[in-house]
Order: structure tokens, then C-alpha cells, then sequence
């Protein structure tokens, strides 16, 4: 068992005295590339990551459900029956005015989304306890929120019998996260957490939710994915987000098709000539995006991660000057990790603050890192936190 591991199963013996029943965990994760394609039904391809989040689960007779964090040292303690009444109202309002704490809404938001799922009928389900505890950063774009939802959906699901697929697993940490914690995000962060493959990547097709595992070959070939949190937030970030959402809604309608999705390519000569500037934009970041991803896949394959280097630097070009969701943090990380040797190197997340990513060489880890820190403190930016990912597996029982 992991440090993190361990201290879920001790966070439950202080909680209920006794040890835990079982304990799962799921990963964090990382995007390689696609990036803003998953809201327009194209194409992604994270990979999950070695830092976990853990879930030591035990029933109860009472019906009474009862989550405790590493955390926040307060139990949330909530009726299996009454969860209906929290969660289940309009879609996307979120946990109802400060009734549990915000942490909570994702475990609790889970329950709620399995046994809707489920159709069982909540009066029939044992109660549980559930102790988390975990290693993947919070709010550094790693999706500690996937993580802890994927090791509560695989804990719920053995304990309570629930036969779930991993796409329902995914399923119901979207529902959590949208209805019960009222965050609209896609599921992208949930399928990669929970689908996970050491040293592979999972490519997802947002519209039809068809994964495959592409082998990422990083260990063969000894190279390492640096992550360089530039730990800026920018206050604008969500009406950014907005913003981009409605500008592809808007040159989706002008083009005449669902989703951006429906567009190649060859079709942005056309596109140009229909969209102003703005908007022609940020419609050639999704549909050169989308390319990229597909273009990535077939590199990995054919030729393996060395070959990748080009498209990961033009996926950061494209978001940078077309979709404008870059800031001078991640520009200098990327420019500095290139300069120092680095494969390839991009921005990742939502933008406006957050991390890059670089794929290094690991005999050049230690000087792309001092790099990257010189860089940031001759621009006179705050030192960024750089730390390395692995590509590990999904969702699994531990103990
Ligand atoms: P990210 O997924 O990028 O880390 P989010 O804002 O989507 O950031 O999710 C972070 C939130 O998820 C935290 O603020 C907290 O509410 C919840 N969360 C994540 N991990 C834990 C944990 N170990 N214990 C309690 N809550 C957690
Ligand atoms: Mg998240």
C-alpha cells in the first residue's frame, strides 16, 4: 500500500474505529493534447497520471452516508434518502446553499449519480463510510476532482454491487460534478482518470465516447512529461471560458453543423470567408486542433513519442494566437523548455493560467528545469512549481 493509501485506511479507523472494508483508488490526469475540442464533440487524448486519490470504504447498517477528507478534519454525514433532495434538482444548480461543504458535493454527488443510475431504489442500499485521502494537486489542472470521484464511483460500485461499465464510472462523475458540485465540464477528466493504461494514453471521441489506448512509449525511449505550474489564476478565466464556448457555438451555427466537429481542415477557406476575424479564429483552433489530435495518435503509432515534438509546439501556437488563452507564464515555459532541448512543449488546461506541459529527455530533466526556472526569474514571474507525470492506470481496488 502507498503512503496515501495508508492514510485513507487510518483516516477510517478514527472515523469508525474499525478498518476499512475495502479501498480504491483513481488517478489524476493529464491532457497531451486537445485542447477546448471536448465541448465541440472532437477529439482528446489525455493520460492518467501516477498521483491518486484513495477511498477506504466500509458499509454501515443505518442508511446513513458519511464522508471524511484528509482535507477538512468535519465528517459530512447526510441520509442515503435524503440525497434526492440535495442533488437532484434543476440540472446544474449545484449543492444547495452551503448544506454541505463544497468537497463534499463530489463524493456525496457520486452516491447520489450511481444510485440514480442505478434505478435500485435508494431505501434498499447500506449505508457507508468513506475516507479520502490524496496525492494529486488541487487546482493545478491535474483533475484531483476526476480522482476523487473515479475512486468513489469504483469503491460504491464493489460495495454496493452496482455492476457499472468504466463509461458508466465516468458517466456518473460527470453527473456529480455538473448537477451536484454545479461545475460544467465535460468528460474528458473522468474517462481518462478512470480508463487509465501505464504508459498509454487515452484517446476519446467526445461525441461518440469511443475510447482507445495508444501506447505512449515514453518509458522505452526514457523520456519524461514535465509539468510547469506557472501557478497563475487569472480572475478572467471563466468568463474566458464562456466567452470561447460561445464563439464556437456561434461559428458552428454560421456553418451550418451540430458541432465544430463537423468541420475539417478543408473546410476553414469557406469559414473565413463567412466569420469575422475573431471568430474565424478561434473556429481554426478547434478544427486544426482536432487534426492535431488525430495526427498525434497516428505519429504515436507509426513512429512513437519522438515524432510528436512538432505538434505538441503547434497545438500551443494555435492557442496562443487563435484561440488567445495564453498568457506570458506559458509562453515562456514553452519557449524555454524548447530551448532547452525539450521534444516538444504546450500549454494545458483551460488556459489563462495554469500548467505546461514538456516532454523532455530524462538525461535533460534537471537542466530543462533550471532553464525553465531562470527564464521565469529574468521575466520577473514568480517561480513555478515543475514536477514530472507518469502514465499510469485507471481506477482499481487496492486493498
Ligand atoms: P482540479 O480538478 O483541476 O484539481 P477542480 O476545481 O475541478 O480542480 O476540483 C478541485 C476540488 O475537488 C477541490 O476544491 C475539492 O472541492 C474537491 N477535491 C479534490 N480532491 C479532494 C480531496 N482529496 N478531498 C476533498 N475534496 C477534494
Ligand atoms: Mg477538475
Amino acid at each position: 500500500m502507498t503512503p496515501t493509501a495508508q492514510s485513507a485506511a487510518a483516516l477510517f479507523e478514527r472515523l469508525t474505529g474499525s478498518a476499512p472494508e475495502r479501498i480504491w483508488s483513481a488517478p489524476g490526469r493529464a491532457n497531451l493534447i486537445g485542447e477546448h475540442t471536448d465541448y465541440n464533440e472532437g477529439f482528446v487524448l489525455p493520460f492518467a497520471i501516477e498521483h491518486r486519490t484513495y477511498a477506504a470504504v466500509g458499509r454501515r447498517s443505518d442508511g446513513i452516508i458519511r464522508v471524511v477528507s484528509t482535507f477538512d478534519p468535519n465528517p459530512v454525514e447526510v441520509a442515503i434518502v435524503e440525497l434526492q433532495a440535495l442533488f437532484g434538482g434543476d440540472a446544474g444548480e449545484g449543492v444547495r446553499s452551503g448544506s454541505v461543504p463544497e468537497w463534499a458535493a463530489y463524493p456525496l454527488g457520486v452516491a447520489w449519480a450511481a444510485l440514480a443510475a442505478d434505478g435500485q431504489g435508494a431505501t434498499q442500499i447500506p449505508g457507508v463510510d468513506i475516507a479520502i485521502a490524496s496525492d494529486v494537486p488541487i487546482g493545478a489542472g491535474l483533475s484531483s476532482s476526476a480522482a476523487i470521484e473515479g475512486a468513489t464511483a469504483g469503491a460504491l460500485d464493489d460495495l454496493w454491487g452496482l455492476g457499472l461499465t468504466p463509461l458508466d464510472m465516468a458517466k456518473i462523475g460527470r453527473t456529480a460534478e455538473n448537477q451536484a458540485v454545479g461545475a460544467p465540464t465535460g468528460i474528458m477528466d473522468q474517462v481518462a482518470s478512470i480508463m487509465g493504461q501505464t504508459d498509454a494514453a487515452t484517446f476519446l471521441d467526445c461525441r461518440t465516447l469511443e475510447t482507445q489506448a495508444v501506447d505512449l512509449g515514453f518509458a522505452r525511449e526514457h523520456l519524461a512529461l514535465l509539468v510547469i505550474d506557472t501557478q497563475v489564476s487569472h480572475s478572467h478565466s471563466t468568463g474566458g471560458y464562456r466567452d470561447r464556448r460561445e464563439a464556437c457555438e456561434r461559428g458552428a451555427a454560421a456553418l451550418g453543423v451540430p458541432a465544430l466537429r463537423d468541420l475539417t481542415v478543408g473546410d476553414l477557406d469557406r469559414a473565413r470567408a463567412v466569420l469575422d476575424e475573431v471568430t474565424f479564429r478561434r473556429v481554426a483552433h478547434i478544427v486544426t486542433e482536432n487534426q492535431r489530435v488525430l495526427d498525434t495518435v497516428e505519429a504515436l503509432r507509426a513512429e512513437g513519442p519522438r515524432a510528436i515534438g512538432g505538434l505538441l509546439v503547434a497545438s500551443h501556437v494555435s492557442m496562443r494566437d487563435d484561440f488567445e488563452i495564453s498568457v506570458p507564464e506559458l509562453d515562456t515555459a514553452v519557449e524555454s523548455a524548447l530551448e532547452a532541448g525539450a521534444v516538444g512543449a504546450r500549454m494545458t488546461g483551460g488556459g489563462f493560467g495554469g500548467a505546461a506541459i514538456a516532454l523532455v529527455d530524462e538525461a535533460r530533466l534537471e537542466q530543462t528545469r533550471e532553464a525553465v526556472a531562470d527564464a521565469f526569474a529574468r521575466a520577473g514571474f514568480r517561480a513555478p512549481n515543475q514536477f514530472t507525470v507518469v502514465p499510469s492506470h485507471g481506477v482499481l481496488r487496492d486493498a
